[in-house]
C-alpha cells in the first residue's frame, strides 16, 4: 500500500461508534502524506530518519473518540485572557480516556487483521504491536498531558444551541443571548460532539439559521 496516492479516504469502521452509553469511537483509514508522517512518527533525528523511510510501507488510521461521555464534567473550555485574547484548554477526561485506551487496542488489532507487520501509536512511550496480544496491550497506555498525541479538526460546541439559557450561549435559531442582532451559524453552535465529521451537519444547521434571519427580517 501506499498513503500518499489513491482515494483520500477510504474507508471507516462504525461498530464501535456508539459505545455503553452512546459515546464510542470509530475509525477512518486517511491519506497519509510525508509532511504529515514525519510530524506524527515518534522520535529525533537518526531514530526518526530511520522510520521515515519506511515510509512507503506504512499505512494509517485515525482514531476519533467522540468526547462529552462524562456529562457531569467538561474537557474543554475557551477563555478569554487579560489582554482580550482566547485560550483554550482541554484535557481528556476520564471516561473519555478509557474509550480512547479501548479505541488504541482496537485500531492496532484492526491494522494487524489487514496485514501489518507492525502497528505503532503515538504515545511517548513507542509502543508497538507485532501480535494480537501485543495489540490489546494498547488498551493499557495512559493517557496523560503530553504522553498521547490527541487532535482536534472538530473543535465544535463553543458557543452551543440550546432553550436553557444556563447551558447554551445562543436560541435554537442561532441568536447569541443578550447581544440582539448578533448570529451564530457555524460548527461552534453544535450543543455536543457529534462523533463523526460534521460537516454536512454545520452546513444543514448554518442552513436553518439563514433561513430563520430570512424570515425574520423579510419585509412585510
Ligand atoms: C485537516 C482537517 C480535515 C477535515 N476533514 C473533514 C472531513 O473529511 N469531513 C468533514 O465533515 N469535516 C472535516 N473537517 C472539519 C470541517 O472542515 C470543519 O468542521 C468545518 O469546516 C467547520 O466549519 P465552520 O463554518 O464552523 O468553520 P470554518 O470553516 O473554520 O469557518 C470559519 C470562518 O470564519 C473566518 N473567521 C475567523 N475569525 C474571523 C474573524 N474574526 N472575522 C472574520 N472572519 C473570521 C475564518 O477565516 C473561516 O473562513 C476537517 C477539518 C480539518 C482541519
Amino acid at each position: 500500500m501506499y498513503g500518499a496516492a489513491g482515494l483520500p479516504l477510504s474507508a471507516v469502521c462504525d461498530e464501535f461508534q456508539r459505545g455503553d452509553d452512546g459515546y464510542g469511537f470509530w475509525i477512518e483509514c486517511p491519506p497519509l502524506y510525508p509532511a504529515l508522517a514525519s510530524v506524527a512518527l515518534p522520535g529525533f533525528g537518526a531514530a526518526h530518519r530511520a522510520r521515515m523511510r519506511d515510509f512507503p510501507r506504512m499505512g494509517a488510521m485515525i482514531l476519533l473518540v467522540r468526547d462529552g461521555a462524562d456529562r457531569a464534567a467538561s474537557n474543554g473550555r475557551v477563555r478569554v485572557d487579560r489582554r482580550g485574547r482566547p485560550v483554550v484548554d482541554y484535557r481528556l477526561g476520564e471516561a473519555d480516556a478509557r474509550t480512547m485506551r479501548r479505541g488504541l487496542a482496537a485500531t492496532a488489532r484492526l491494522h494487524l487483521a489487514a496485514g501489518a507487520r507492525e502497528v505503532l501509536a503515538q504515545h511517548t512511550s513507542a509502543p508497538r504491536a507485532r501480535d494480537e496480544h501485543e495489540a490489546r496491550a494498547f488498551g493499557g497506555l495512559s493517557c496523560g498531558p503530553n504522553e498521547l498525541t490527541v487532535l482536534s479538526a472538530h473543535v465544535n460546541g463553543t458557543c452551543r444551541l440550546g432553550g436553557d439559557p444556563r447551558t447554551s450561549v445562543c436560541t435554537p435559531d442561532g441568536a447569541v443571548r443578550g447581544a440582539p442582532g448578533v448570529y451564530v451559524a457555524d460548527g461552534s453552535l453544535l450543543p455536543t460532539a457529534l462523533g463523526v465529521n460534521p460537516q454536512e451537519t454545520i452546513m444543514a444547521v448554518a442552513t436553518v439559521v439563514a433561513e430563520r434571519i430570512a424570515a425574520r427580517h423579510r419585509p412585510g
